[in-house]
């Protein structure tokens, strides 16, 4: 079985109307929901406002791969988890970060750069295309040439992330922007994908194909080989290796 936890920031769905209509129990159970249908994953949820945000040390230590969405309280995951989130990643847990989580302290910390890019706040009509633009990727699997979402905020090049190992997706929007969408990156024995669609007022995790996307990347990102010193209570803390 492959451990995977749902991290959303789960604010908006409890105090906007527009994003509860969309996502009831917020991002966090809809993703949940489709991993169940998976017989090899064993899929927990957490939230900002759990204990700990629901990633205390036992919890991140039985936690194979990480998937994060995080929107407008970035700020608030505190910065020690972050460490320890990283420093799980080096030794080799897998992180799936979402859409706004482009902007998490996390993802920032795991890749070294800003992860800024352009955007429009109010999207209205944003329609995009996602070309697959690895296909032989693991993470591609079962996914055609493109597919499209109706409505999707749009996101914009330059994003500012280090060369990606791969760019398995690359979106286009009728406003002609166009943005790296999937892309891949390993650091220590850790794998990491970003995934751009998701925005909170449509129903992106509700797609077959986005949903398809996710489900491959957490196989992908899953290492069963991690780094032995996770499992020893004698390891030493990383920055004294
Ligand atoms: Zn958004």
């Amino acid at each position: 079985m492959i451990n995977v936890t749902v991290w959303c920031e789960y604010r908006q769905a409890k105090f906007q109307d527009d994003v509860r209509a969309v996502y009831p129990n917020g991002i966090k159970e809809a993703i949940k929901d489709f991993l169940d249908k998976d017989e090899e994953l064993n899929v927990r949820t957490a939230c900002l406002d759990d204990p700990d945000c629901g990633l205390n040390d036992e919890q991140l230590n039985n936690t194979d791969v990480l998937i994060w969405w995080a929107h407008v309280a970035h700020h608030e995951v505190p910065d020690a988890l972050v460490k320890k989130i990283q420093e799980r990643v080096l030794l080799g847990m897998g992180l799936i970060v979402l859409h706004s989580g482009h902007f998490s302290k996390v993802i920032q910390a795991v890749l070294g750069t800003s992860c800024s890019l352009k955007w429009y706040e109010h999207p209205t009509n944003c329609r995009e295309r996602i070309w697959c633009t690895d296909p032989s990727h693991p993470i591609a699997e079962g996914i055609g040439d493109y597919f499209e979402l109706e409505h999707e905020e749009m996101y914009g090049e330059f994003f500012d992330i280090p060369k990606p190992d791969s760019v398995v997706f690359t979106g286009w929007f009728n406003t002609g922007h166009v943005f790296r969408s999937g892309c891949t990156w390993t650091r220590g024995y850790g794998k990491i994908f970003y995934f751009q669609p998701g925005h909170e007022q449509f129903p992106i995790y509700y797609n077959e194909n986005i949903q398809r996307v996710i489900n491959n990347a957490v196989k992908w990102a899953y290492s069963p080989k991690r780094r032995p010193e996770l499992d020893c209570p004698n390891a030493k803390p990383l920055e004294e290796i």
